[in-house]
């Protein structure tokens, strides 16, 4: 690049004991939409995570004996900082993730912010256990402390949104943290740290290195100063984390991949479910780990189903992430775009029908945006269930429509793969919705809707899709060590 290019490039540096630093190497970072390079991100290895680690645990002891009270007002305080500047975070999450700034404004960053107030808040109202055992004249009760220094890692698709939801309740709880956010996502936690001294975050608290997996993440997951590791992110990621923590007995949780299905009986109200469908099929260009891949539709409706639903597919404007118009942006990389559509052609090959999208369907962009990692909302029918459209993460505006008959084929179909994190069942029965609920192995079960959350109950994956569950008390389970102390009176 020449100098003019490279002076107007944004430099991130690494956050360590609270204060900035600059690293020996550093590995570019695209603008999805556009696919230029835009932006310089630490490649931080072995020493730097050494540093953030001692930094941590340097931090520990005040931090870890601060009330719950005092630390919930920083957490309020650092949820009133990011809301403030939220217009400057939804810019620069669009820019560096392809999203839309519609979703990055309504969806990523009200999440972040929300993610640091529900903490504060929960954080208050945990009990602890208390059993009394008066014939041995005995009282036992439970006592619950902070783990020590947290290793933090985060994919790309949500990346402020899902670094929050692992930051606020390990710092709630009295630990001190180092995260590691996904290389191609790094910004947005970069200019949260920038607010943590205003907030009253104390140097060391939260420490950021930034970098690929292979280098920064093992260096975590491998220290022996870090007892927990809360990782989301792929299934084949979480397995080489497993084994390289495993000499060290970590205490870990994996968020994973999914392969949810949507199971559409034909007394659904349709209305309700084709939009929601679509939206769950395809919002932030099919990257969420919960979004639907696999929708199966009670034979007598299916096809009034397929043709409604491929019409309001197309309604879905593909383009320029920063134009609040557009429904779908770019994908994160030009590799995972090529990836993406590898599935599209190997369906096709198999005999599948693309009825929309992806080589059927004319993609327009605007002049700036050829270079982008565009695609449009694909819906392919008649694939088979053991093709692997059916059976692999795609993780891209990518959805597998295919009838049904009976609710006991269907549960077993929903079954028949590795993944078991989300799934959605629409149906106006409500014994049979109850009675599908309970067989699904899912974690989440959305019926009649999709995506709403409470935030005080459970979150997590069955099977592939991960192990342990995340939520107001599942996290403070996971970033506590719980003690049980017995007196005899
Ligand atoms: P990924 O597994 O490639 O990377 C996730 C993070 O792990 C990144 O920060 C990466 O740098 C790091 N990493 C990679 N290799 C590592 C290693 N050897 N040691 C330590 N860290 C390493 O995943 P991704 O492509 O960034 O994200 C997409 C995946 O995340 C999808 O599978 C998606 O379903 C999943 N996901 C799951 C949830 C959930 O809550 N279950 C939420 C969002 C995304």
């Amino acid at each position: 690049p020449t100098m003019a290019h490279s002076k107007a490039l944004l430099v991130l540096e690494n956050f360590i004991g609270g204060k900035f630093v600059p690293c020996s190497s550093y590995i570019d970072s695209y603008n999805p939409s556009t696919g230029d390079v835009y932006c310089r991100v630490p490649d931080s290895g072995k020493e730097e995570v050494e540093a953030a680690v001692k930094a941590a645990k340097d931090a520990f002891p005040v931090w870890s004996s601060k009330s719950p009270l005092e630390r919930s007002q920083i957490l309020n305080k650092l949820a009133d900082l990011i809301e403030h500047d939220l217009e400057e975070f939804a810019q620069a999450e669009s820019k560096d993730q392809g999203k839309t700034i519609t979703f990055a404004r309504t969806v990523d960053i009200p999440r972040a912010v929300h993610n640091f107030r529900f903490f504060a808040s929960s954080i208050l109202h945990h009990v602890t256990e208390c059993s009394e055992m008066p014939a041995m004249g005995c009282v036992h009760y439970t006592s619950r402390a902070p783990v020590g220094v947290a290793g933090l890692i985060s994919p790309w698709n949500l990346p402020l949104y899902l670094l929050t939801w692992k930051i606020a309740p390990a710092i709630a709880c009295g630990n001190t943290v180092v995260a590691k956010p996904s290389e191609m996502t790094s910004v947005t936690a970069w200019m949260m740290c920038k607010l943590l001294e205003k907030a009253g975050v104390p140097p060391g608290v939260v420490n950021v290195v930034f970098g690929t997996g292979a280098r920064a993440g093992e260096a975590l997951v491998c220290h022996p100063d870090v007892p927990l590791i809360s990782f989301t992110g792929s299934t084949r990621t979480a397995q080489r984390i497993t084994e390289r923590s495993a000499p060290h007995c970590k205490r870990l949780s994996l968020e994973l991949g999914g392969k949810n299905p949507a199971i559409i009986f034909d007394d659904a109200d349709l209305s309700q479910c084709i939009p929601a469908t679509v939206r769950s099929s395809f919002a932030n260009q099919g990257e969420i780990c919960l979004c639907t891949s696999r929708i199966f539709v009670q034979r007598g409706i299916y096809s009034e189903f397929l043709k409604r639903f491929v019409a309001e597919a197309k309604k879905w404007k593909t383009g320029n992430p920063s134009d609040p118009t557009i429904d779908v942006g770019a994908l994160i990389s030009k590799e995972h775009l090529e990836k993406v559509r590898t599935y599209v052609r190997k369906a096709q090959a198999e005999g599948a029908r693309v009825l929309c999208g992806e080589g059927v369907d004319p993609l327009a962009l605007p002049p700036g945006n050829q270079k982008g990692y565009f695609m449009l909302p694909t819906v392919i029918a008649e694939v088979k269930d053991e093709s692997c459209c059916m059976q692999e993460e795609i993780f891209g505006p990518v959805t597998c429509v295919v009838a049904f008959d009976t609710e006991e084929e269907v549960i077993r179909r929903a079954n028949g793969v590795k993944y078991g994190l989300a799934a959605t069942v629409w149906s106006g029965n409500v014994g049979r919705v109850h009675r599908v609920a309970h067989r699904l192995q899912s974690g989440l079960v959305w019926t009649n809707c999709w995506l709403v959350r409470d935030l005080n109950l459970p979150f997590g994956g069955m099977k592939a899709s991960g192990i342990g569950r995340e939520g107001a008390k599942d996290s403070y389970e996971f970033f506590t060590e719980v003690k049980t102390i017995t007196i005899k009176h």
